[in-house]
């Protein structure tokens, strides 16, 4: 089968050639047309662009919730299928999606308790977790209890309960406050360091991606597909502080991705042709 041994092949992700086309009752929605994507491991890669232009629908080809119509989808080298079976990725979306009859430890726990983690197990993984996540004195509470921030920590330390190599994460930050907000960046920064964990960010925000990302995929609509990836000129993920959003080189690169977004000539003309 492994006749063409790329770069690829040692990808946390890897996209090639899918297009994804939904059959509707008033016809056919091509969402994605001719993506690739190779994410490098412990690399920050976001996802940006107009609502409906396929961000979600990647998402979920890479995590196996949905099949792509042409092409193929591996993370670390296997089919995505038996990624999501070997449970090689966590996920977090915009709602935390707490269960909230569950404790904030149970809810961690989760994940564990599925995959047969012994109760000692749990508990010593849970204490490690909401260190982690900063909430070591609320694992009794309940999720209603917990500020909309807290309970999306909440939600990504169960998505790194299994050490995960690779998280997917849609709009996770998208319903916070913009302080909270900042703080979760760099909250997430921060773990990212500390795990070595790949990340695919779907984001619509520009200052987002742009302080989190080791490169912005910015992509089209109609169909969705990737009009260019910019590289972050910025300092390494792990090393990146607040005081990033007061750096020249972080707002030219804000520019650069906007214009990526609105302003490239040969983005505009593809897009009038394509409606
Ligand atoms: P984004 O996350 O960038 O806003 P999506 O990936 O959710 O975009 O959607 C891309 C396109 O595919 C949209 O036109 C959307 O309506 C369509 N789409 C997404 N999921 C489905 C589905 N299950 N059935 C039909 N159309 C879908
Ligand atoms: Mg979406």
């Amino acid at each position: 089968m492994k006749t063409d041994v790329t770069a690829q092949d040692d990808a946390a992700v890897s996209v090639r050639g899918v297009d994804k086309v939904f059959a509707t009752t008033s016809g056919e929605v091509h969402a994605l047309r001719g993506v690739d994507l190779a994410v490098a491991p412990g690399e920050f890669v976001s996802l940006i662009g107009p609502s409906g232009c396929g961000k979600s629908t990647l998402l979920r080809l890479v995590a196996d919730l949905d099949q792509p119509t042409t092409g193929t989808v591996e993370v670390f080298g296997k089919p995505a299928r038996r990624a999501r079976l070997d449970h090689d990725y966590g996920m977090a979306f915009q709602q935390a999606g707490l269960l909230p009859w569950r404790t904030v430890a149970d809810n961690v726990a989760l994940p564990l308790q599925l995959h047969g983690a012994s109760a000692s197990e749990r508990r010593e993984r849970v204490a490690e977790l909401l260190a982690m996540v900063g909430l070591s004195d609320f694992a009794d509470r309940h999720p209603d209890q917990l500020s909309g921030g807290m309970q999306q920590r909440v939600a990504i330390a169960r998505a790194l309960a299994e050490s995960p190599r690779l998280l997917l994460m849609d709009e996770p930050f998208g319903a916070l406050d913009e302080m909270t907000r900042e703080r979760m960046q760099t909250e997430l920064l921060r773990i990212c360091a500390e795990t070595g964990a790949a990340v695919v960010f779907v984001t619509h925000s520009i200052p987002e991606a742009v302080y989190l990302s080791d490169r912005v995929v910015v992509m089209s609509p109609r169909p969705g597909r990737i009009s260019e990836v910019v590289p972050m000129q910025l300092e390494e993920t792990s090393s990146r502080t607040e005081g990033l959003r007061e750096d020249t080189a972080y707002f030219e690169m804000i520019t650069t991705v906007r214009e990526a977004l609105h302003g490239h000539p040969a983005v505009a003309a593809r897009g009038v042709e394509t409606r």
